[in-house]
Formats: structure tokens, sequence, C-alpha cells
């Protein structure tokens, strides 16, 4: 194994001249939070203190982080600073992906790792600190893990300490959810940066940012720039765009250029790329999601390039319906961005917009991701841990969701029979929870296992649970459709048979990486799906009653319509469920809300002779662009519809949320108005970062 390299100097960052008094606060009491400007250490130093100071003599330190790109990253630096091989004493673990070892003490995980661990130990005893970094972003699983740390607590509060760290959260506000524990905190060094803002908003706002770039670079001191884009394809534009541009700069500059992307999706070895520092007289453009924020902290930037916009997925529960649209960033963010700017010396931030926006549109702070999710995840979960006294409409949270949003939870997981008519959560539910998996997903596994089609069952949510896209580059030139045509076409049963077509013709060629780049097919994805296939198959052996039929793939020879798979999927999505309208190809969704929906253009779901489509077909998920849109589509067979539709009759809400245990008079929570963003721009992404 090569020897780590050797560890960079110390960095003298503003938490570590607050070393004794951080660890005052935290010998004297169990929760403290700290909040610190963003690059102030928070992530990479509080960690190495409390080690230092030998708080893992009793456990190890847990640190979350609401990205996995932040895990990683932090983790890496960690064990860098310590001089360790990443792994050993410091390691991280996310979602598919576990780096750590018995000898790990300091250990990054996402916060949904940490949730999952809390199931098979609920008293998370392997931790003497557990630190939750980053709850500014308000992430699902870090509001979650918010509510529990109060619970747990109460339990262990002589042997764990637990820790809060904000770059921007109203500290007060959290102080008092934790029964007035001490806020440190601790003064940035933040140096003046200058705002200028555009006197309209922009119509094209990656020209905007494109032109303000070229101007920087030609009449600016040096420095480098940091520009905040929407998501992956936009970041991908303007890297090109502004490349090209710089090349052909008539007046040129005195400085050469580097153009880096930064963004979520990229792979780990591209991503380290930002943290290495700029060669000699040249000036670095990093180009980057809002990941740039506050998670990923790139020295020597002294000018930011804030477009005003963010990508943000938004649930709707009366439609069922994700949007994920371009919305206004809130005033926080807007200052975030502008504060990369002044970590090195005074600096210059171009806001895209007119100042009287950032006043008055701009929303005060991010609306929490609780607010605008789905939480049928969250509350199976929840439901699982077996809490005395729970009841999901009472859980204490920061910010509770609103009423319609939990029963819309719960009406969901009773279609899938994660809970019964009480809202108890039943032995399916269970096995549900173990599983890393939404919960169409694990509930598609467990049906699958009883109906010995585990195998191709396994493969489909892999690639669906992969987050990634198995196209390459969805080019629209000839030879890149003529490569996709190549592919199989789901023999008219739909997107998820093609799916798992795709992956067992490159499982015949010997996971040949040729064959998915003469497919147009991304290797890293079609790769990464076939981990988590393997995990996953690891995982369902485990707390899944006697799968069958995992590695053979019997079914698929001698079950040529895929029925048993359809069936299985047509269970683990009973509540995601459609039927066609009689004269023609558009839907309506079926269950207790209903929504004209159609089939999205990428589905390879076709009709019959008669162009007629399926009658009946579930859905992956939702998506609100220009028209509400199934995606991932799979036609099932009426008969296995039916006792759907007889449960979606029996459903009676006020059972399933506790009944009169919890009449809906006394419940705490309001019908809350959630306010999301406004100013939703055009769409075209499919990926939130
Ligand atoms: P905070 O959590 O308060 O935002 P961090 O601990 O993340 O601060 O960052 C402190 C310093 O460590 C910054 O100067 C940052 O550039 C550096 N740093 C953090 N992660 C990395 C990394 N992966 N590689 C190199 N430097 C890093």
């Amino acid at each position: 194994m090569p020897s780590p390299s050797p560890p960079p100097a110390p960095p003298v960052l503003p938490i570590s001249e607050h070393e004794d008094e951080i660890v005052a606060a935290v010998d004297a009491n169990p929760v403290v939070v700290v909040i610190g400007e963003t690059g102030s250490g928070k992530s990479t130093q509080l960690s190495q203190i409390l080690h230092r100071r030998g708080y893992t003599r009793r456990g190890a330190i847990a640190v979350t982080q609401p990205r996995r790109v932040a895990a990683v990253s932090v983790s890496r630096r960690v064990a860098q600073e310590l001089g360790v091989p990443l792994g050993d004493e410091v390691g991280y673990a996310i979602r598919f992906e576990d780096r750590t070892s018995e000898r790990t003490c300091i250990k990054y995980l996402t916060d949904g790792v940490l949730l999952r661990e809390s199931l098979s130990n609920p008293d998370l005893k392997q931790y003497s600190v557990i630190i939750l970094d980053e709850a500014h972003e308000r992430s699902l699983n870090t509001d979650i893990l918010l509510g529990l740390m109060k619970r747990l607590i109460k339990d262990r509060a002589s042997d764990l300490k637990v820790l809060i760290t904000s770059a921007t959260l109203d500290g007060l506000k959290v102080s008092k959810f934790f029964s007035g524990c001490p806020v440190l905190n601790i003064p940035g060094t933040l140096f003046p940066v200058e705002k200028f803002y555009s006197a309209e908003c922009p119509t094209n706002y990656i020209e905007s940012s494109l032109r303000t770039a070229i101007d920087i670079h030609a009449k600016e001191a040096p420095g480098d720039v940091l520009i905040f884009m929407t998501g992956k394809d936009d970041i991908d534009k303007m890297v090109s765009k502004l490349e090209e541009r710089i090349q052909n700069l008539e007046e040129g500059s005195c400085m050469d250029a580097l153009v880096l992307p930064l963004h979520g999706s990229l792979p780990p070895e591209l991503q380290v790329r930002v943290f290495a520092p700029a060669p000699p007289n040249c000036r670095r453009f990093i180009v980057a999601t809002n990941v740039a924020e506050t998670s990923l902290t790139v020295d020597g930037v002294v000018f930011v390039i804030d477009c005003g916009y963010v990508k943000q997925r938004q649930y709707n529960p009366s439609s069922g319906m994700y949007s994920l649209d371009v919305v206004q960033i809130s005033r926080v963010q807007a200052d975030q961005r502008a504060g990369r700017a002044g970590r090195t010396r005074p600096g210059k931030c171009y806001r895209l917009y007119p100042m009287s926006i950032y006043q008055k549109e701009f929303l005060e702070a991010t609306v929490p991701e609780i607010q605008r999710s789905s939480l049928a995840g969250s509350v199976l979960y929840l439901k699982s841990l077996n809490l005395p006294d729970i009841n999901i409409l009472k859980f204490d949270f920061l910010d509770p969701p609103s009423r319609e949003s939990l029963e819309d939870a719960l009406r969901q997981l009773y279609l899938i029979d994660a809970i019964d008519e009480n809202g108890q959560i039943t032995d399916i539910g269970r096995v549900m929870a173990e599983l890393p998996l939404e919960p169409s997903l694990s509930r598609t596994l467990i049906e699958a296992n009883e109906l010995g089609c585990l195998s191709p069952a396994l493969t489909v949510a892999a690639i669906l649970s992969a987050e990634i896209t198995l196209r390459s580059t969805r080019s629209k030139d000839m030879e890149g459709k003529r490569k996709r045509q190549e592919l199989p076409d789901g023999s008219g049963w739909g997107d998820h048979i093609q799916l798992l077509q795709i992956f067992e013709s490159w499982d015949q060629t010997g996971y040949d990486p040729k064959w998915c780049s003469d497919h147009d097919l991304q290797v890293r994805g079609m790769k990464l799906s076939k981990d988590v296939r393997n995990q996953l198959c690891q995982i369902i052996q485990k707390v899944a009653k006697g799968p069958t039929g995992m590695h053979s793939r019997k079914s698929r020879k001698s079950d040529p319509d895929y029925r048993k798979l359809r069936r299985a999927l047509c269970v683990g999505y009973g509540n995601q469920l459609a039927e066609r309208m009689l004269h023609h190809n558009g839907y309506h969704t079926v269950g207790y809300r209903t929504q004209l929906v159609q089939v999205h253009p990428s589905s390879v779901l076709e009709g019959d002779e008669d162009g007629k489509f399926p009658m009946y077909v579930v859905y992956h998920e939702l998506i609100s662009t220009t028209r509400p849109f199934m995606r991932n589509i799979c036609a099932v067979d009426q008969a296995w519809v039916l006792p759907i539709l007889k449960k979606v009759e029996k459903l009676d809400v006020n059972r399933l949320s506790g009944g009169s245990s919890a009449p809906k008079d006394s419940e705490p929570l309001e019908d809350k108005h959630v306010n999301l963003p406004n100013k939703a721009v055009d769409v075209k992404q499919s990926e939130v970062d």
C-alpha cells in the first residue's frame, strides 16, 4: 500500500484559536452549538481537537455531513492532516460505500448513514461524540437527527457529547430546542467584500456570468473566481464556453487561466483538483453548484459571481409530485456566497440581480428540506425505531412539516403494507426500514423475494437507487441516437424492464466497459450500479427471510414477459399507480389523490398495434416540468391493481395517524403554509446536487 503523502502544515484556522474554550464547553455540557463562518475549521478541526483531548478513548467521533461529496472530501483532508491512510483512524461512510475499519476513531458519514446505524444500534454506543455538521443546510435527515439526539442525550447524558455546528444557523433557536444549551460563536476572519448589483435580473444567467468572468480576467488583480451555477448541465456549458472565450480573448490577460467544475456528481479524482494550489501566474475559475456555498471551502477565491438561483427539488403532498425548479436563493445563501470572496483578502462579489430583488424578493432563509420533501421514508424510519410514546404527528421537530405532508406519508406507507390501518408498523415495514432504499423499492424487493424474482428486482433497484444517469452523453447526434437504438427496448413493458435488460446484456459481455461506451452508456454509472447491486444482495440476505434466486438468472429465461418482476413492482409502487384515459394515452393517478399525468418522453413504453398504451402502469417518480410527467414506468396487469384499489377504499387517515389517541383538534401541528421560494424558471435537468 502506498504510504500517505506527508501531512501539510497544520492550518491556523479560527477554530483552533478557541480550542480551550470549546473543550471546556464540551466537558461541561452534553450539547453544544458551535457557530462559525464557513472555512473557520468546524468540519476539519473540531473532530481533531476532541480526538487530541481524549474523547476517542471511550468511543469514536461521528461527524455527519448532509452531502456525500463533503463526507468524502473532508475525511480525506483530515486523514492527510493527521498523516494517516484514509480508512484507518480517519474514514468515511456514505450510502453504498464504507471506508472505515475497526481502528477508525474519527468517522465522517452522511446524516442518512447515521440514521441507518441507529436502527441496528439505537443508543449509538459506538460513539462518544456526535457532531451534526452543516446543520444550517437543514437537510431532512439532519432535522430528524436533531430530534433523535434530543431523546438520546436523555439516556446517555453521562457518556455522549453532541455538537451542532453551523455557519449561519440561528443558534438561539437550536439552543432553545436543546433546553438552552450553550452557543459558542467563533469569530471569523472575513475580509470586507464589496458587492456589485446588476441593474436587472439576467435573461440568460450563463451568458451574464460568462461576461462578468471574462471582465474580471481581463481587468482585475490576481485571485481566483468562484462562479455559482444551478446544476451540472449549466456547469458543463459554462466550463466549455469559458474555456473557449478565454482562449479567444483578444486583448488577453497577463495571467493564464484554469477552469474547474465542482459539483456532487464529479468523479473524486476531478473533485480534488479544486483543492490543489493554483499553478503560478494562473487564475482559477471554479464553476460550482451550491456545494461551494458552505459544504466545501476552496481557498484562494477573491471574486464571486452569484447568479442568484439554485436548483431545488420540491414535493407537493397534495399531488404527490416532485418539481425540480430553478428558484431564487435566500438572503442567507446570497450572503454565504458573497462571503466566499473574503477569506484571504478583501474581495468582490458580483450579484447578477438588483439590490431590490435581494431585499424584497429573496426569502430570509431557505425552506428546510423537511418542509419540501416526501416524508414516507422518514416516517417509516421513525416508526421502526420503536420509540416509546412516539406519535409521528407529535415528534419533536425543530421546524415541523405540515400535517398534510405527514398524512400523505402515512397513506403511502399503508398502501404498500408498511403500516397497518391503525398506523402500526408491520413486519414488512420493519424489513423495508432496514433496506437503504426508498420505500417503493424496498417493498418491491420484499415482494420479489416472495415471488422468486429477487435477482432481476435487485438489478432494477440498484440502478434506480445508485442515483446515476446511465446515458453517457444523451447526445442528439445521429451516432448517439444509433447507439441508443441498439439498446434493449423493455419488450413493451417499460423502463424498469429496459434497465434490467441493459444490465443483463452488459453482464453477458463480462461487464465489458467497451460495451457501455459502444452503447452511449456511462461506464462509471454502470459500474456503480453493479457495486450497489452486490451490496443490496448482501443486505437483503441479512434482513429478509430466506431470499431465493438471488444469483440465478433463470427467471429471466423462463419468464419472457417479466411477469413476476412486474407484479413485484406493482406491489412496491402500489402508491404510484396510474390508469389510462379511455380515449387517449393520457393517464390519471389512482389512489387517494387524482392527478392528470403523461408518460415522460424519455420512456421506452410504447403503444400496442392500435397505438394504445397499457391500461395500468406504475411509475417511479412524478415530476412537474413543462407538464406533469411520470418517469420510469412499468406496465402492470389489472388483476394486480384491484387489491390496491380495495385498500384505497379502506383508507382512513384518522386511524392511520393514531386514531382516538390523537384527535385532530389536539394536534400540535398547524396546517402550516410552507413558503416556497418563488420565481421558478425553466428546468431542463433532472438531477440536483
Ligand atoms: P468549515 O467547516 O468551518 O466550513 P472546514 O473545516 O471545512 O471549515 O475548512 C477549513 C479549511 O480546510 C479551509 O481552509 C479549507 O480550504 C480546508 N479544507 C477543507 N477540506 C479540504 C480538502 N478536502 N482539501 C484541502 N483543503 C481542505
